[in-house]
Parts: structure tokens; C-alpha cells; sequence
């Protein structure tokens, strides 16, 4: 199992991703939160180790 929390990556957000199968999935489902909600559109190779490190489990 993986979890996710977008404030750990320093963002003033509510959103978790819990129960995940795989850190890929956490990092998809990052993804369209990060697009959807907060209006990134490119993961940069900076944003994706960040959140990479910030992933538990
Ligand atoms: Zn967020």
C-alpha cells in the first residue's frame, strides 16, 4: 500500500491518496490532482522527486 499527502509536499491542500496499490499508481493519481487541482500541467523532474520522496509505503 502507498500513501500520498499533498501537504507534504508543501502545499496548502487537504488531498491523500490512500490505499494505493503501487507508488506508480500514487504518482498517476498525483498527477491529475496536481493538473486538476492546482493547474500544473508539466511535472517537472524537480516536482516528481519531490513528490517520489514524499510517497509512503
Ligand atoms: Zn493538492
Amino acid at each position: 500500500m502507498a500513501e500520498f499527502k499533498c501537504k507534504d509536499i508543501g502545499m496548502k491542500c487537504g488531498f491523500e491518496v490512500k490505499g494505493a496499490s503501487s507508488k506508480d499508481e500514487v504518482m498517476q493519481i498525483a498527477q491529475v490532482h496536481a493538473r486538476v487541482t492546482h493547474n500544473i500541467t508539466t511535472i517537472t523532474p524537480d516536482l516528481a522527486q519531490k513528490v517520489s520522496s514524499a510517497i509512503r509505503g
